[in-house]
């Protein structure tokens, strides 16, 4: 990965551990490379109050200085964001927290409800006032008229009406909960805490390693869980018609050692290097990866062609969020700081580069670059995913569908755009057998379909032709 275009976010929720708040930070801590531009924890306090500490900037930045503000507590929940639906605004910073006539609630989400404008609207009808602009708001407002006797009884006939993909952590005095979409599109695990009295959701199993968490199971698409005293009780599952899974979580977004479907994510991308490797040999002396995303499935390339694997390209670790700007120039400038290149590695040599996704270019096109002017005699792009020609719709933000390279170019322009000597990119069935399990996932950004029909409601994309916004 070379920049950050933008990314998702990461939740994390615990029940029954004393130190609840700082395994919160330090899951979100591990949770980081989901979303880099807000944070927040809310805990309840030993009267029963929820408390929230929240702000724009990263874990450590919005936290270390206000951490000791947070009670200690046996009950909490966090959140990382970067803005996928909803703007950028410390309004929409999370865990949000809101009183109901269940008493006050907190509640923090990854992905994106996909019919969100047509539940905003008549509530806001009804009188509801909307602080911000996060899909949190509307389950919010969903519990807070519901008719239920109970807070979990609201949480089963409001998740019943969201549709998309998303999972959401929900807090209150005396238990936290964790609802997966019906497809199970976007991830949420359960772990059980080092000394078993406590249980963890978390974004990816990554977080659960942070606190010494034992994994025990993902929540089940559709399934809302609750943990409290008599450990992790399921209150409802609403199945989607098929399980699809986001295969982009096993390409690109998951950190490396998260394990998806029983096996980390480096794994997998091993493996679809391989199927590439079969799928679009180069003729090259080398091969090296994008670090860091794409190294495993370089090394996955390099074996299966039986080529040798270098680091060719090198990683400033400290160019930060500063530069996750939203104009061209600004993105180009920030790749070119971000990745230099091993002279000795590349000088002289016919280069196999290999990333793990081409969305825009912008990184390839620098890179090809940078290797011809360090001595590269030929570049050769292999994308370890197929040609992404759709915008996502359930929380992973690619871009607008215009700037997506593959969506108006054949993989023929694309070439010249980056100016490579050749480009191939990994099948829709390689991607299937790179995947682990083959069926049951999402694959509609690289052609494959929506698992749920995106609503496109133009009052709430204004500017954006596609429908998708990225504000
Ligand atoms: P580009 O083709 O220049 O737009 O950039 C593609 C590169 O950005 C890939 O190498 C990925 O590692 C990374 N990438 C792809 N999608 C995203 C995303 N949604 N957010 C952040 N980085 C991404
Ligand atoms: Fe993931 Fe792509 Fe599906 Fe979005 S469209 S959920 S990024 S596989």
């Amino acid at each position: 990965m070379a920049y950050e275009l933008k990314e998702e976010c990461g939740v994390f929720g615990v029940y029954g551990d004393p130190d609840a708040v700082t395994d919160t930070y330090w899951g979100i801590f591990s949770l980081q490379h989901r979303g880099q531009e807000s944070a927040g924890i809310a805990a309840v306090d030993d009267q029963g109050q929820l408390v929230v500490r929240k702000g724009m900037g990263l874990v450590t930045e919005v936290l270390n200085p206000i951490l000791g503000e947070l009670p200690r507590a046996q009950l909490a929940i966090g959140h990382v964001r970067y803005s996928t639906s909803g703007e950028s605004e410390v309004f929409n910073a999370q865990p949000l927290v809101m009183r109901t006539r269940f008493g006050q609630i907190a509640l923090a989400h990854n992905g994106n409800v996909v019919n969100a404008e047509t539940l905003r609207r008549p509530l806001e009808a009804e009188g509801a006032v909307f602080q911000g602009t996060s899909d949190s708001e509307i389950l919010a407002h969903l519990i807070a008229r519901s008719a239920a006797n109970n807070l979990s009884q609201a949480l089963v006939e409001a998740v019943a009406k969201l549709t998309g993909g998303f999972a959401f952590v929900i807090l209150n005095a005396d238990a936290v909960y964790g609802v997966r979409d019906p497809n199970g599109i976007r991830p949420l695990v359960v772990g059980e805490t080092e000394f078993g009295e406590g249980h963890v959701l978390a974004s990816e199993t990554c977080a659960l390693d942070a606190v010494q968490a034992k994994f025990v199971r993902e929540v089940e698409p559709g399934e809302l869980v609750e943990l409290g005293p008599s450990g992790v009780r399921r209150l409802t599952s609403v199945r989607g018609a098929a399980v699809s899974q986001c295969a982009f979580e096993s390409v690109y977004f998951a950190r490396a050692d998260s394990q998806i479907r029983g096996e980390s994510a480096q794994m997998a991308r091993r493996r679809m290097g391989r199927v590439l490797a079969q799928e679009a040999p180069a003729a090259a002396d080398v091969v090296i990866g994008v670090p860091d995303s794409s190294l495993p499935h370089a090394m996955g390339y390099a074996e299966a062609s039986h080529l040798p694997f270098d680091f060719g390209l090198v990683k400033n670790r400290y160019v930060g969020r500063t530069f996750i700007m939203p104009r061209q120039s600004e993105r180009t400038r920030s790749v070119q700081l971000k990745l230099a290149a091993v002279q000795e590695v590349v000088r002289g040599k016919r280069v196999a580069l290999v990333d793990d996704s081409l969305v825009r270019g912008t990184n390839s096109r620098y890179l090809i670059q940078l290797l011809r002017a360090c001595g590269a005699t030929e570049v050769h792009v292999r994308i370890a995913s197929p040609p992404y020609t759709d915008p996502c719709y359930y929380g992973i933000d690619t871009s607008r569908a215009t700037e997506l390279a593959a969506r108006t170019k054949s993989v023929e322009e694309i070439r010249q755009m980056i100016g490579a000597d050749s480009l191939a990119y990994l099948s829709l069935d390689g991607l299937r057998q790179g995947l682990k399990g083959g069926g049951g996932w999402c694959l509609a950004c690289f052609g494959g379909g929506y698992p749920v029909p995106p609503i496109l409601e133009p009052v709430a994309y204004t500017g954006v032709e596609d429908g998708h916004d990225r504000r």
